[in-house]
């Protein structure tokens, strides 16, 4: 938007020009070639981690650094979606998403184990939930896991797991009691464990970062690995949601503004018919709609973040709407500008070609737009 959202002061500003510095510097130019090549380098973790990016928002005892304020992550999640490619952020935070449970419910000597490590970029942690019968429907999920004194024996697999290739560990969900939420834990499951395997999966964007199906075939994983008390591993992955669907919402609103900026900027120096594409009426009320929808989606994120922090937790439904509107603005924005791009946007060095093909994720991942909705309509009682 042309104004800056009231809550945000110079410090903000500071903080949001310093990870912009990372993001040009570090990311940017190199983004076309890692997305080519289908993984961005390791060690882009720990530089991450020098600049503390990888800290934000967790506990020191664990190696973190706190938030003052909501809009901090924010800010980042926006920021390092200005690398033009979801694959980066995707894969470069999914801590974001295997960690929470993990600091929310795991005994101190594997919080020590795992937290620190993974947020100095040496170790990497995922989030396996989906399964290959069924993401959508978490209660139904049927990797088993049946105790055997000490241990679980895992058996099952996990698909479209992000940073599944490399993670070092893997924060499982597995059932180990009845049908339905009530039957499932969370497990830390190493992934040098025997009977653990994993293979990559192609995928039509987000290719820098790697997702993988995993199988678990008799693997024995310590009890001392599961996440707070048996069969309430829902519990603890719920510790996620909010932050997730926050997180993307303002990836998508940094992924609609570079949509918006690259289709500005080509509008104001193409020529079509004596003038310029913006001095078209059509093109420039496509312009304005994009500015329109932006700015309902950043008015809508840093509303909820204020909220969420004046009340201690985001509103549930509010809060599932949010996701719904950033994907939405960010397939709108991403289709407009791939029209005022013209054969332009349709070529693969242009940064818009990616983000086009990286929409649809957005609105099925960390919760589809069609569970969202459902979610919202019955917390408003419909
Ligand atoms: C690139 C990528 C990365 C991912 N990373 C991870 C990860 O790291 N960890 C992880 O656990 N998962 C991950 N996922 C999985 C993601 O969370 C699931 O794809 C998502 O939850 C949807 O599950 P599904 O694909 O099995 O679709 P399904 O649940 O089979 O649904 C198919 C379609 O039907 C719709 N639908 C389902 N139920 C209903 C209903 N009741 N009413 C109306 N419509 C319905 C859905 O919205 C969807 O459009 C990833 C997915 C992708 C594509």
């Amino acid at each position: 938007m042309q104004f800056k959202y009231p809550g945000l002061t110079a410090e903000h500003d500071a903080y949001r020009d310093q990870i912009r510095r990372f993001v040009q510097t570090e990311i940017v130019p190199n983004v076309a070639k890692w997305d080519e090549e289908g993984l961005f380098p390791s060690d882009l973790h720990k530089k991450a981690a020098e600049v503390g990016i990888l800290q934000l928002g967790y506990p020191e005892e664990y190696g973190g650094i706190p938030c003052a304020d909501p809009y901090y992550q924010i800010i980042l999640a926006e920021e390092i979606s200005r690398s033009g490619a979801g694959g980066l952020p995707a894969g470069l935070m999914t801590h974001g998403i295997g960690l929470p449970p993990v600091l929310a419910g795991a005994s101190e000597a594997l919080k020590q184990e795992i937290a620190p490590a993974v947020l100095r970029g040496e170790k990497f942690i995922a989030l396996g939930v989906t399964e290959p019968g069924g993401g959508s429907d978490v209660a139904a999920l049927k990797t088993r896991a049946v105790r055997d004194g000490d241990y679980y024996v895992v058996n099952g697999s996990k698909t479209f797991i992000t940073s599944g290739m490399r993670a070092d560990w893997v924060t499982t969900a597995v059932r180990t009691g009845g049908d339905g939420m009530g039957g499932i834990s969370l497990l830390v499951i190493p992934t040098d464990l025997p009977g653990f395997s994993r293979t990559p999966l192609k995928k039509m964007g987000w290719w820098m970062s790697d997702t993988a199906t995993l199988y678990f075939d008799n693997v024995r994983v310590p009890v001392a690995n599961r996440i707070g008390p048996e069969n309430q591993g829902f519990l603890y992955a719920m510790a996620n949601f909010n932050g997730e669907r926050t997180g993307m919402a303002a990836g998508c609103l940094g992924y609609s503004k570079i949509c918006y900026e690259y289709a500005r900027d080509y509008a104001k120096q193409r020529k079509t018919f004596g003038k310029r594409l913006a001095d078209h009426q059509v093109i420039r009320h496509k312009l304005a709609r994009m500015m329109l929808e932006i700015t309902g989606l950043e008015t809508m994120v840093y509303t909820l973040a204020t909220i969420g922090h004046r009340e201690g937790k985001m509103p549930v439904a509010e809060t599932a709407l949010l996701k719904v509107k950033a994907s939405e603005t960010f397939e709108f924005c991403a289709n407009e500008a791939m029209q005022i791009l013209g054969g332009h946007g349709f070529m693969r060095d242009n940064p818009v070609e990616r983000l086009y093909r990286e929409t649809k994720v957005q609105a099925i991942g960390g919760g589809s737009a069609e569970i969202m909705l459902d979610l919202a309509a019955r917390q408003y009682g419909i």
